[in-house]
């Protein structure tokens, strides 16, 4: 894989949006395939959600470690991953839409900044179901955001999210997700197409079973590349104690199972990742730190 890098700025003219500025991260994945880590905006969150149930004083000191105000909220950028080769134009979630915090749901510009139509995409793969990757996939008159593309999600995911008992067994935190989560997918009723682990959506890119953080969560091998989504899901505590169970996790043990062993082979092989909630993009490396890792961005 070539990893030559370079960091895209659309100047706000471009827009008619004065004073903004978009930035994206590209990696050249070769053979004339490109990947764009794209903006959706950032997600602010209470520490309690993240960290669930962590005694307080560990969970101030993994954050003071890495910089961050552990009073929060805590700040989550959202990276959508955007894969074009040329033929197809891929995108991995969709980012949050309007309806779910004012801080996010920004991709619609970020795409406008890279050059993409909303009717120049061709497929949308899904991780999973929670709002700051599915929320966004509507458009102000309830109409798919992206026309021509076929949508896509792990067959158990959307399942999950389909049933009018998830609202039910979710937990009074969550049941807007799942209220959200189910008016999108029936609003798209057929055009959501199911995905089983290892299957192969498009040459060269294959679903990857990364569950836990949602019941069938998925994460995507781009060829080396792995589009992680959510099953490491900040840059502090998943590498700091990937064993660790989190809030944000909707089933912490089978996640922590998964981060823990997803971690080791990804600081074994060096390949690249692009994390939805990862800093400087999201685009970086896991490495081995003595019993823990570290996120070594691009
Ligand atoms: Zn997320």
């Amino acid at each position: 894989m070539i990893l030559t890098r370079r960091r895209f700025l659309a100047a706000a003219s471009a827009l008619a949006l004065p004073g903004r500025i978009w930035a994206g991260t590209e990696i050249d994945l070769g053979q004339g395939r490109k990947v764009l880590s794209l903006s959706d905006g950032h997600l602010e969150l209470p520490p309690a959600f993240i960290f669930g149930d962590m005694p307080e004083a560990e969970r101030k000191a993994i954050l003071t470690a890495h910089g961050i105000d552990p009073a929060g909220p805590l700040v989550a950028p959202c990276n959508v991953t955007l894969l074009r080769d040329g033929t197809n134009t891929v995108l991995f979630d969709v980012g949050a839409g309007p309806d779910f915090q004012p801080s996010a749901g920004d991709l619609a510009d970020a795409l406008a900044a890279a050059g993409v139509a909303p009717e120049d995409v061709t497929h949308v793969l899904f991780t999973h179901g929670h709002p700051d990757h599915l929320w966004g996939v509507l458009d102000d008159f309830d109409e798919p955001a992206f026309p021509e593309a076929r949508y896509l999600m792990g067959g158990t995911e959307a399942q999950y999210w389909s049933d009018p008992a998830t609202a039910d067994s979710i937990g009074a935190a969550r049941a807007a997700f799942a209220a959200g989560a189910k008016r999108r997918l029936d609003a798209l009723g057929d055009l959501v197409e199911p995905l089983a682990p290892g299957d192969s959506p498009l040459p060269g890119i294959s679903a990857v079973a990364t569950h836990g953080h949602t019941p069938g969560h998925l994460s995507f091998d781009l060829d080396g590349l792995m589009v992680l989504g959510d099953c490491i899901g900040n840059g502090h505590v998943s590498f700091d104690q990937p064993q660790a169970l989190l809030g944000a996790d909707q089933a912490p043990e089978e996640a922590a199972e998964t981060r823990a062993k997803l971690m080791a082979d990804l600081a074994a092989s060096g390949l690249p990742v692009l994390g939805f909630h990862l800093p400087g993009g999201g685009i970086g490396q896991v490495v081995q730190d003595g019993d823990a890792y570290r996120f070594a961005p691009s």
